[in-house]
């Protein structure tokens, strides 16, 4: 098998050993990724280090260009970047191919973002001792960034890191995660094609074991990590002193009151609890439907959730794929067996083939149960019975978590009050939590993270406002 290489500062290379890339519906290798060497990755870093000034000098228009060369590369390329993805990550093509039309999007939407920022003037004569004077402020990019992306969206989580950089003018480091490159290399191909620096771009695959060399590293003074709890936060903990973002994991709640339209609520929850076999940050994870409408919400749900096409991934009619890993499956398995030996009841699902686990609902599970209280970040879903809005929004609350919620309701005062009261980045009103448009801020607040992204979020992430103040005017 040939070996797909990492790209090194805006150039294709290979170091001395290898990476095996699996498919996770039946563990077949799909691809041999080389892995950067020490002294490759030394490389990397002072290349972004050496072009810090150029690129934070790079005229927008030379930055937008290149985000659109991406964009229209990534949308010419798209079935190939789709494939890749369900090869390395095992999700429906239907999931891969949506992803891949995201990250179009996001590096489009950052070009527009380049083009928007602008430095703001104050007039300073509002007090006596401003008389005569003006500020004028713009964001410069606090240096070279660390991206660290997970497996769940290898190119979309991705671009949310390599297209606000592009566009803050701030060179960047990605280590994609090791299961899933394949896709993530693809944006340092692309980068390699346009006129930014050559150090601006470097995707390396470096195992976990020596990420932590990257983090530490003084000239990567912004780190931007999406991925597990634990490691984002020993991540913080280790570099108090950067600039850090994280995009952590999440127990994402969902709504349905009694006004709500329950066959929409049903359908969106019943998918979206299993949208990449429940392996996103937003999944929904826990539903709180009011006791009005409990009987009738709930078998339509269930119905639901046991219409969902699972099995092959590159089926085109597949909306369930496996798991990432057979371990990964064996786990949401043993979460699954212990809420039921506590108590809680298998509506649908609740077997395991494989990586693949069936789209499971439970119900009267207990409330310490890990499925209710940690990310099971699996197909499986759990709906409680609840009455009223005041004990939903306890209960969405009653977590550690915080991305973000789903209203099922038609209450404006509901909404508001979601928006008041939810202790989440975002409160989705009318649909699920797991709704989320590239441009917005996304992110959570308590273990699921701080900062947010979103290009324009991102770009005020990777940058610092510096003032010059005008006097004698
Ligand atoms: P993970 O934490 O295991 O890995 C994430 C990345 O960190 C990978 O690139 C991994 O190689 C790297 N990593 C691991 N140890 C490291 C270390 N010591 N130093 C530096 N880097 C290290 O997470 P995962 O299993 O790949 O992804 C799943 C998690 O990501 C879930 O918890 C999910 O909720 C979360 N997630 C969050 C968001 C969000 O935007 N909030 C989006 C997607 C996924």
């Amino acid at each position: 098998m040939n070996v797909t290489p990492f790209w090194l500062a805006g150039r294709a290379a290979t170091g001395t050993e290898t990476l095996a890339v699996t498919h996770p519906f039946d563990g077949r290798e799909v691809a041999v990724v080389a892995v950067p060497t020490e002294a490759q990755v030394e490389e990397a870093v002072a290349a972004a280090d050496a072009v810090r000034a150029e690129a934070a000098a790079l005229p927008v228009h030379v930055r937008a260009e290149a985000l659109t060369h991406i964009s229209r590369r990534l949308a010419e390329r798209a079935e190939e970047i789709a494939r890749l993805i369900t090869g390395e990550n095992g999700k429906p093509l239907l999931w891969a191919r949506a992803e891949v039309q995201r990250a179009v999007s996001v590096f489009r939407i950052a070009a527009e973002e380049a083009r928007r920022a602008a430095p703001v003037v104050q007039r300073l004569d509002t007090d006596p001792g401003g008389q005569g004077r003006i500020a004028y402020t713009s964001r410069v990019p606090r240096g070279p960034v660390l991206g660290i992306a997970p497996f769940n969206f290898p190119l979309n989580l991705t671009a949310h890191k390599v297209a606000p950089a592009i566009a803050a003018g701030a060179p960047i480091v990605v280590k994609p995660a090791p299961a899933t490159p394949l896709s993530a290399l693809v944006l340092g191909e692309l980068a390699a094609e346009t006129a930014l620096p050559a150090g601006m771009v470097s995707v390396l695959p470096v195992p976990n074991d020596r990420a932590s060399a990257l983090v530490d590293d003084p000239r990567l003074p912004v780190v931007s990590f999406t991925g597990s709890v634990p490691v984002g936060w020993a991540i913080n903990d280790r570099v108090p002193r950067k600039h850090v973002t994280l995009e952590l994991g999440g127990n994402a709640a969902a709504v349905v009151l009694a006004d709500a339209d329950l066959d929409w609520a049903a359908s969106r929850i019943g998918l979206f609890s299993n949208y990449q076999a429940g392996q996103s940050c937003i999944a929904v994870q826990r539903v709180y439907v009011d006791r009005a409408v409990a009987e009738e919400f709930t078998p339509k749900l269930v119905e639901a959730v046991g219409g969902l096409v699972t099995g092959d991934p590159w089926d085109d009619a597949t909306q369930v794929g496996p798991l990432v890993s057979v371990e990964a499956a064996e786990r949401v398995e043993a979460w699954v067996d212990e809420a039921v030996a506590a108590g809680a009841t298998v509506l649908t699902g609740g077997k395991r083939d494989g990586a693949t686990y069936a789209p499971t609902v439970l119900a009267d599970v207990p409330a310490g149960a890990k499925v209710l209280r940690q990310e099971v970040f699996g197909p499986v879903l759990a709906v409680q019975v609840v009455d009223g809005v005041d004990e939903a929004f306890a209960l969405v609350n009653d977590s550690a978590f915080g991305l973000q919620a789903g209203v099922f309701t038609r209450s404006l005062d509901v909404a508001f009050r979601a928006h008041r009261e939810l202790e989440v980045g975002g409160a989705v009103i009318g649909d699920v939590p797991s709704y989320r448009a590239d441009q917005m801020p996304y992110g959570g607040v308590k273990d699921s993270g701080v900062g947010r992204e979103g290009p324009a979020a991102a770009m005020a992430d990777y940058t610092e406002e510096r003032t010059l103040i005008l006097t004698g005017l």
